[in-house]
């Protein structure tokens, strides 16, 4: 006597229709003043905020203008702009403005 068993596992089929909630935007930005000043690396004055040319963001609106191509001595981050290029240097940013030759880098 053969019994033939076929033993049809039913396949586990957990099919994972995960068709919706596909768009899940993460809490982005609704602030208008945001969207334009992320497309001209402006400054958000809603949310006192800045956005700079490469992408990263500031709260510090001298840091801002330094990052977007001023030149300025942020005393607050002591952090410097030479014409949107970092400094380290406040004596350099302060030549650069048109002061004195910078007294600790002169060589
Ligand atoms: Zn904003
Ligand atoms: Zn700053
Ligand atoms: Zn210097």
């Amino acid at each position: 006597m053969v019994t033939r068993t076929l033993a049809i596992a039913m396949l586990g089929l957990f099919l994972g229709v995960a068709v919706s909630c596909s768009s899940t935007s993460s809490t982005a930005q609704k602030c208008d003043g945001c969207v334009a000043a992320k497309a001209s690396n402006g400054w958000c004055d809603h949310c006192s905020i800045g956005y700079k040319p490469d992408g990263a963001t500031t709260k510090c609106k001298s840091c801002h203008a330094g990052a977007t191509g001023q030149t300025v001595w942020c005393v607050g981050c002591k952090k410097g702009y030479i014409n949107g290029k970092a400094s380290k240097c406040e004596g350099c940013v302060a030549q650069a403005k048109g002061g004195p030759k910078c007294p600790s880098c002169t060589k």
